[in-house]
């Protein structure tokens, strides 16, 4: 019988954790739970950090970017004596489940402690990559593309003023996603990611050949993890002779308000562990997938995810 439930939030902070925290909390208590917030993920529960959080306590916080639990990332949780610690945490302080919100490493922590020391888990999805099965969609990753693309717009703005080509450098180390969304919706006129090949030269020809029949700026959007926005400006402007600006996005895509798409995913997504736990469905992340709240072994959704890619690329070229 499960009486007190844990949440945590683990790895890179996204946009909407507070939204998917007041969700556990809220409709945890709802269904006669007790729910313990725990404090910088892993670390929080090896440290025994943890407050109780009743439906006050997660008042006002739905529209906030980053997390009230703090987020970091735990190396002592790798290791056998770390999780043992945590463990003991868990049973002294009498909790049964535990939800952990994050990316794989996080959904890696929580198939530790349910496989090997048999602690109830259950996953919710919060990455601002995207990079996670059994999910069309993880919370963070709407409000980090519109992030960008207000910054790309505005780099936009002083491109055609100043007749300048910029390379905007967004995150994504192994995956395309923030990328390829806002260059499509900013309208770039090329993007590299890392699911696709590219060549340099090429582009500078295509600028080239643009420039000569008077076209005046462009936006090329980098994923950090296909090239660094830096080499590629120094490319551009040594291949062309013209001037390239560079502009890295950085931190502020992990920060802001989140969306309201990211704010319901949230508020669904939070509800539906809670009722993963009161089925005693353990082991599982909840997602959405065609609209639909489903659950998926946790397992299943830390296998590397496929970005689509390639079809967004294809109408960027024709689109530009
Ligand atoms: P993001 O996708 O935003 O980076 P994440 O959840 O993938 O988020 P990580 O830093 O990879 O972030 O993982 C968060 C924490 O989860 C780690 O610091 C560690 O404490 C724990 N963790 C990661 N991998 C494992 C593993 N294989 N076994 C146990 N714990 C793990």
């Amino acid at each position: 019988m499960i009486k007190r439930i844990g949440v945590l939030t683990s790895g890179g902070d996204a946009p909407g954790m507070n939204a998917a925290i007041r969700s556990v909390a809220r409709y945890g208590v709802h269904h006669k739970l007790e729910v313990i917030g725990i404090f910088r993920g892993y670390a929080g529960l090896i440290n025994e950090d943890l407050r109780p959080l009743d439906h006050r306590s997660v008042s006002g916080i739905i529209n906030r970017g980053g997390t009230i639990l703090e987020t970091a990332r735990c190396d002592e949780f790798l290791a056998e004596e770390g999780q043992r610690k945590a463990v003991e945490t868990l049973k002294r302080n009498k909790i049964d489940a535990l939800v952990v919100i994050g990316g794989d490493g996080t959904y890696r922590g929580a198939i530790q402690l349910w496989e090997r020391w048999h602690i109830p888990c259950v996953g919710v999805p919060a990455t601002i990559d995207n990079d996670l099965n059994g999910t069309d969609i993880a919370i963070g990753a709407d409000t980090a593309i519109n992030t960008a693309l207000e910054a790309t717009d505005k780099i936009r703005d002083t491109a055609t003023s100043m007749e300048r080509i910029f390379v905007v450098e967004v995150m994504g180390r192994d995956s395309g996603f923030i990328a390829i969304h806002v260059a499509l919706a900013g309208g770039a006129e090329e993007v590299l990611v890392p699911e696709l090949s590219y060549d340099l030269e090429e582009m500078c020809h295509d600028i080239v050949e643009g420039n000569r029949k008077g076209k005046i700026s462009w936006i090329i959007i980098v994923a950090e993890g296909a090239a660094k926005a830096e080499k590629v400006a120094e490319k551009i402007t040594e291949m062309t002779g013209l001037e390239t600006r560079v502009v890295v996005l950085g931190h502020i895509q992990r920060g802001g308000n989140p969306t309201a798409r990211d704010r319901i995913l949230a508020a669904r997504l939070g509800a539906a562990a809670v009722d993963l736990i009161l089925n005693d469905e353990f082991g599982k992340a909840v997602g959405v997938q065609d609209g639909e709240i489903n659950a998926v072994d946790l397992h299943l959704a830390v296998e590397e995810k496929e970005t689509v890619v390639e079809p967004f690329y294809r109408l960027i070229r024709i689109l530009t």
